[in-house]
């Protein structure tokens, strides 16, 4: 080996040399990423059942499941599982199942909360879910709230009304209005966003998955997709694809999602809690969902600080060329929430900030079609800023629609997307 390091050749012997395992418990680092691209060099003609393009939580689940179900599955991502542009890649993400009338979700998001559960039971990594209670605050007039009262019921969810009084006694940190009531879940909770899912693709390279670092060229036109290219050059063939591209969906796939697929920039900020101070820590304060739906955030996890994400769409988003710095008027904003809602809070510097991107569809529903031109391509995403918890259940779906034939969803049909553009944003 010379003194400038192992040439190309030596490093393609070395990493042929790791087994799979090795490989994956390297993923994410610079070791796993060189494998992955020496990977993606392998000739072209290699064959696979299906490529998943985006390990992002979509896509990392459903390669799970496919290789779970015994298909040769390849997953590609252009930056590596949940980067740090990825609409996964945040520190922590919320498991709710109350979500208003809308009880498809309550019951994926039951679902998928097991599955998570068991599998970090299973790679002994519990510490990925985080069960602190799931606090929804709702106006007098909460009509959303009401109703996902009515689902939670029907789908056997446990689940605490409390009334104004009863929530201002149990929760004094937390300046009640008048007529604010909440519902509060106890079994759900915080994910370890980034973590979980680079665990779930390690898994799933252990188990078989090929996973490479590549960029994936945009599909037009349509027929039958025999090859997809990438970047670095290489050509990838499988029989099936799924496109799982989050915020780059409409860059991707442009002729069908062009303009279906909005990403809005969301910043996310972390205020340092008074010295001493227990009442805002995440095991005493659950996570919780502001009175209007405009804030949310988490109580002090990790020591990291208090979490404060203001919920209204921002502005249009480049996911790849985006500053991640957060706004000083976004700053402001949300420290003026924090002083009103919670006084104990007032003037509490900001320790940390993640800016993001939700890629909303024009109604909030996921989009988990077949690709309208290529009957041998999938689309997944549209998590509209509530997608991470359902992974798992999304990854299910996937498989047993591409493998069994199962129907697909009319809410989370193509048809039922509109110009996503059109949907007013602030
Ligand atoms: C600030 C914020 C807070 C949120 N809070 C919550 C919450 O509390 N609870 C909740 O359930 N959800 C929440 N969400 C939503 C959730 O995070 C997203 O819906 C979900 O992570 C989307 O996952 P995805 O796999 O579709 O996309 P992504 O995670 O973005 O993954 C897509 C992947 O595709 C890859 N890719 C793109 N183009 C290519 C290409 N050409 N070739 C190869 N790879 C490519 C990217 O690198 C990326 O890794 C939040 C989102 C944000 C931004």
């Amino acid at each position: 080996m010379s003194k400038a390091g192992p040439g190309r050749n030596d490093r393609r012997r070395f990493l042929a040399g790791l087994g799979a395992s090795a490989v994956s418990a390297l993923a994410g680092n610079r070791l796993a990423r060189a494998a992955a691209r020496e990977n993606a060099m392998e000739p072209a003609g290699k064959s696979f059942d299906v490529a998943v393009i985006g390990a992002g939580v979509f896509g990392a689940w459903i390669a799970w499941h496919l290789q779970r179900a015994g298909q040769r599955v390849v997953l590609v991502d252009k930056y590596g599982p949940a980067n740090a542009r990825a609409s996964s890649g945040g520190d922590t993400r919320v498991i709710r199942m109350a979500y208003g009338p809308s009880g498809i979700y309550t019951r994926m998001s039951q679902r998928s909360l097991a599955m998570w559960k068991q599998f970090f039971a299973r790679i002994e990594r519990p510490e990925l879910f985080r069960p602190t209670g799931v606090l929804w605050m709702a106006g007098a007039d909460g009509a959303a709230a009401r109703q996902s009262v009515v689902e939670l019921e029907a789908a056997g969810v446990r689940h605490e009304v409390l009334a104004t009084e009863a929530l201002a006694r149990r929760y004094p940190q937390i300046a009640v209005p008048p007529g604010g009531w909440a519902i509060y879940e106890p079994d759900s909770g915080g994910l370890m966003a980034r973590r979980a899912v680079q665990a779930v693709v390690d898994d799933a390279v252990r188990a078989g998955v090929r996973f490479q670092v590549d960029a994936v060229e945009p599909l037009r036109g349509e027929g039958r997709l025999g090859a997809i290219r990438t970047a670095s050059g290489a050509s990838i063939s499988a029989r099936s694809y799924v496109y799982a591209c989050g915020p780059w969906l409409g860059s991707m796939l442009p002729e069908v999602l062009g303009g279906r697929i909005f990403p809005t920039r969301q910043e996310i900020y972390y205020f340092g809690v008074p010295a001493g101070e227990r009442r805002f820590d995440a095991a005493t304060m659950p996570i919780w969902m502001d009175f209007d739906g405009s804030y949310y955030g988490f109580g002090d996890l990790d020591a990291r600080g208090f979490k404060l994400a203001n919920d209204a769409h921002g502005p249009a988003i480049d996911p790849d060329s985006a500053d991640r710095a957060p706004t000083r008027a976004g700053i402001e904003h949300a420290a003026q929430f924090l002083a009103k809602r919670f006084p104990a809070l007032a003037g509490a510097p900001m320790v940390a900030a993640e800016v993001c991107q939700y890629e909303n569809t024009s109604n909030g529903d996921f989009v988990i079609d077949r690709h309208p031109g290529y009957d041998n391509v999938w689309i997944v995403g549209g998590g509209s800023g509530h997608g991470f918890k359902h992974g798992p259940a999304v990854g299910e779906h996937v498989a047993a629609r591409m493998l069994d034939g199962a129907a697909v969803e009319p809410r989370f049909a193509l048809a039922a997307k509109r110009d996503a553009q059109q949907r007013e944003v602030h």
